[in-house]
């Protein structure tokens, strides 16, 4: 057996107000003549955080445009337009949710690498360091921040740049930059955690390590989503540590049905991906009954509301489309379902799912 021996996160702040240490952070990491890049969610335009980044000298800040979920041909633009504008950069900080730290990490990679990000797209493919690069969640949920991956969805794939040179050099977790995100969104992203969290604990892949992590990762999501009557810091402070934990937990393990359907749903529709896990996994009482009821009942205790019928009016070829990917995502459906997973996630069987989406 040959076990995983991964790349983590180099350094890591957690704390109310740790964002304020960002110029302190960097300033070591500053090379004379080349700029730190702020990659900011464009949701932050105006806003007071825009404002509290630590600009020195050359240094820029690049509203990111996260309205679709990241491209690589959108990774290679903002790379180019960065080698164009300053020859080479000192650093590239991302934040915002996930798609604002995945593109940090791809384009961190694409400073350094030659060609495209589609030609890294895959497991070990990144042969370079890229630039020094920080993430900065302001969304919990994803597990973008500690995870060696930045999903991308390409010309003919949706996959990351699975590399030991993904994952970020340091990350800022201030729940306080998390707090006045919209409840319908901070659900949708929190509900990634709560999933990776389900899918980690019921699948094959299971050890004590991703079961340590998964069962706190849990254990603060339902205190977040099942226990607490209204929204206040202390969630916002949970939800991130439940973020990082449940990051962790799927290191050493990996996710499942939920998300190997909403693969699917991403690559035709451009279904994002917290929602499109939210509608995936609001069907899968087969394969995960407990989590599902209970996923039922925070959606319906936080008001939530969770679409149906999107797959209504798709033709078959756009079915079979999405039964592609979905069944290209193996080590999801091994974890999951076993060894034997081919036998028991049939063609038909899983049309049936998305039939019902
Ligand atoms: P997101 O980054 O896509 O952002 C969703 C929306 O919330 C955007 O409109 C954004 O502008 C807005 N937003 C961000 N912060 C906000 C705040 N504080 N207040 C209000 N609005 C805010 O959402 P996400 O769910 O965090 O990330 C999803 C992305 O993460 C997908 O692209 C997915 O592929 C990726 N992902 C990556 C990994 C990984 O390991 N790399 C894991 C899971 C998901
Ligand atoms: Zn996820």
């Amino acid at each position: 057996m040959q076990f995983r021996n991964f790349k983590m996160v180099d350094y890591v702040v957690y704390g109310r107000g740790s964002f304020n240490q960002l110029d302190e952070i960097l300033a070591p990491r500053r090379k004379e003549n080349f700029p730190m890049i702020f990659f900011l969610d464009h949701f932050f335009v105006g806003k007071p955080l825009a404002s509290r980044v630590p600009l020195r000298g050359k240094d820029k800040i690049v509203y990111v445009d996260v309205t679709h979920e990241p491209k690589t041909k959108q990774v290679d633009a903002l790379a180019a337009e960065l080698k164009a504008e300053f020859g080479q950069v000192s650093g590239i900080i991302g934040i915002g949710g996930g798609s604002t730290m995945d593109l940090a990490k791809a384009v961190s990679l694409m400073m350094t690498n030659p060609g495209s990000s589609a030609d890294y797209q895959g497991w070990d493919l990144v042969k370079q360091a890229g630039v020094y690069k920080v993430g900065i969640p302001t969304l919990s949920g994803t597990g973008a921040e500690v995870s060696r991956t930045t999903v991308l969805t390409g010309p003919v794939r949706k996959l990351g740049m699975n590399s030991d040179f993904t994952p970020f050099d340091q990350i800022v977790l201030d729940p306080e930059l998390t707090q006045n995100a919209p409840a319908n969104q901070r659900f949708y992203t929190g509900m990634d955690c709560y999933i990776h969290c389900i899918e980690s604990l019921e699948g094959t892949f299971l050890n004590e390590f991703s079961k340590s992590y998964g069962e706190k990762a849990l254990e603060l999501c339902r205190k977040v989503f099942v226990e607490k009557q209204k929204w206040d810091d202390e969630c916002d402070d949970q939800l991130m540590m439940a973020s990082y934990a449940g990051g962790m937990s799927i290191a050493y393990s990996q996710v499942g049905v939920a998300h190997a359907v909403s693969y699917g749903l991403s690559f035709l529709l451009g279904t994002k991906h917290g929602i499109g896990n939210c509608i995936v996994m609001n069907h899968l009482e087969e394969y995960y009954p407990a989590g599902v009821k209970e996923f039922k009942y925070m959606v319906e205790k936080n008001n939530i509301e969770i679409p149906t019928g999107i797959c209504a009016n798709l033709t078959e070829e756009q079915f079979d489309a999405m039964i592609n990917v979905s069944l290209g995502m193996k080590p999801l459906w091994e974890n999951a379902l076993g060894k034997d997973w081919e036998k028991i996630m049939t063609r038909e069987k899983l049309r049936a799912l998305y039939g019902k989406l």
